[in-house]
């Protein structure tokens, strides 16, 4: 669990629900002093067009588990992870949004919001929609379109 200058990692591979086998991505939590940088890499998301490219909610929930049933693959990620009780997009699990380039995304943030060593074994979800930072509880992001579980690097 060390990457860059024996930091502290995280990594969670992520995969596309059934309606979407071709999504799939990395994204590596890494502590820093001043909180946690969050880089995504994801490929195949969906591309309807240029007034249309894709814009994505992206949130740590705070289930164990990227499962579900029919009507929501990955119904098991359970809620925002939100450990103090705050409104979205307050949560301790918000992050940006992913912006697709024809289907590609790359993102990288920090955030002090958590520490990387209290989401190990936690799922990060990728939404069909953006997320619009004013629906409660989790600003109106639709589907979960895929999914993966945080783990020590
Ligand atoms: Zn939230």
């Amino acid at each position: 669990m060390k990457g860059i200058n024996d930091r502290p990692v995280a990594i969670a591979m992520i995969r596309g629900g059934d309606d979407y086998p071709e999504l799939y991505g990395s994204v590596v939590f890494t502590q820093m002093k001043l909180g946690v940088l969050v880089t995504a890499e994801i490929h195949g998301l969906p591309y309807k067009g240029e007034c249309d490219a894709g814009i994505f909610a992206f949130h740590i929930h705070e289930g164990t588990s990227c499962t579900g049933n029919n009507e929501d693959p990955f119904a098991n990620a359970e809620g925002h992870y939100n450990p103090n009780s705050c409104p979205h997009p307050y949560h301790a699990g918000d992050l940006p949004p992913l912006f697709g380039n024809h289907g590609y995304a790359y993102m990288s943030v920090l955030t002090n919001r958590f520490r990387v060593w209290d989401i190990i074994g936690k799922v990060i979800i990728i939404h069909e929609q953006p997320d619009d930072f004013i629906t409660q509880p989790s600003g109106n992001s639709g589907t979960k379109i895929a999914c993966g579980q945080i783990l020590r690097e």
